[in-house]
């Protein structure tokens, strides 16, 4: 592809991951060069190995929680393991990559003066008494659960963000991204999505935590990319925060008897206990995108299942 007059130098966090890997292939195909950095936690190489021939693709093994030195001209920080599973594993890694790895980030768009992005999440919300949630909702967080180590990491994040614009005017975007789905995630990292796939294809249990009466939201990933993009190239005057998922909001029993019909499977449903801290019930409120990005998600929720579970077909 061409270079044109607006291609840009852009680093990818986390690039290596589900969201990440995405991400590079979207900016690639936009025109601009990509410096993907990852520690290989929950990202695999096997995610941007198709990447590697393109010249204009820099793959760089690298954890956020030491500084980084480089030239870009923006910054889409997204390294941080997303699921429950593996930020619990060490949550001390987990809080160090969300609040270091944020400095190291900031600071580096502070020295070259350029656009930060931060993947930020719902769970800034915890478990929420307002619903659908709103960006003006400040969250009902436990500061010292299992989830903490994610929930306030990010908080703290955020915090950092805001400080450095209000303290540097330092140019910034929040995304609070909520349940994002699709291929390359993780086979084995505990989420719904693939957990409940991978259990259908198999012909194993469906493993539902409580009663399954709990919400959650569910967007898929070519939607979450459009939108983060669209958040980076929005006017310098708008930092977010800003909601960015899927509103269509479905309980997780639902959502299990959906994969079992689409899978054509005879997997039976068993109930185990709820984690502590499950937030009950999530759905955005994504007026603000609407408004600011004239962006929704266009992917329905079956759609988006019939084609991760394509994928999910290819890997068992
Ligand atoms: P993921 O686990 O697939 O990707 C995270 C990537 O960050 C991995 O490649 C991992 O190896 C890398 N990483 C972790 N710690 C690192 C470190 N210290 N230094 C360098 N790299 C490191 O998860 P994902 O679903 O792709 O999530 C990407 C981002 O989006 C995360 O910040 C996550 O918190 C956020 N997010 C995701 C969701 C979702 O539903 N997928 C929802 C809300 C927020
Ligand atoms: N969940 C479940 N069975 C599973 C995995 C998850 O019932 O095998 C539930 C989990 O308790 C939560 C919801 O599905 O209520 C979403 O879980 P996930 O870990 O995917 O995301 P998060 O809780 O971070 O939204």
């Amino acid at each position: 592809m061409n270079r044109s007059s607006g291609s840009r130098r852009v680093l990818v966090t986390g690039g290596a991951g589900f969201l990440g890997s995405h991400l590079c292939e979207r900016l690639l195909s936009d025109g601009h060069e990509v410096l993907c950095v990852d520690n290989f936690y929950t990202g695999r190489k096997a995610n941007v190995l198709h990447l590697m021939d393109n010249r204009y693709f820099e793959l760089v093994r690298h954890d956020i929680t030491v500084p980084l030195h480089v030239e870009v001209d923006e910054i889409f920080n997204l390294a941080c393991p997303a699921s429950p599973i593996h930020y619990q594993l060490y949550p001390v890694q987990t809080a160090l990559t969300s609040i270091q790895g944020a400095i190291h980030m900031l600071n580096l768009a502070n020295r070259l003066k350029i656009k930060v992005l931060q993947a930020s999440t719902s769970e800034v919300y915890g478990d929420p008494q307002v619903h659908p949630q709103t960006e003006s909702y400040w969250g009902n967080v436990n500061p010292i659960g299992l989830r903490s180590c994610y929930d306030e990491g990010k908080r703290c994040a955020e915090t950092l963000f805001f400080d450095y614009h209000r303290q540097h005017g330092l140019r910034i975007k929040v995304a609070r991204i909520f349940n994002t789905y699709g291929p390359r995630m993780l086979p084995n990292d505990g989420r719904v999505v693939s957990n409940f796939i991978l259990q259908a294809l198999q012909g194993q249990d469906i493993t539902l935590y409580g009663d399954g009466n709990q919400t959650r939201s569910f967007c898929f990933v070519s939607d979450q990319v459009e939108a983060l993009v669209r958040l980076m190239n929005s006017p310098d005057d708008f930092t977010g925060p800003v909601n960015l998922g899927n509103p269509e909001e479905v309980t997780i029993r639902g959502l299990a008897e959906r994969i079992i019909q689409l899978t054509e499977s005879k997997s039976a449903l068993v109930f185990k206990p709820l984690p502590h801290d499950d937030p009950h019930r999530r759905q955005p409120d994504i007026s603000l995108a609407r408004k600011i990005l004239a962006w929704e998600p266009g992917v329905r929720l079956d759609e988006g299942l019939k084609r991760t579970i394509e994928y999910f077909r290819r890997c068992v």
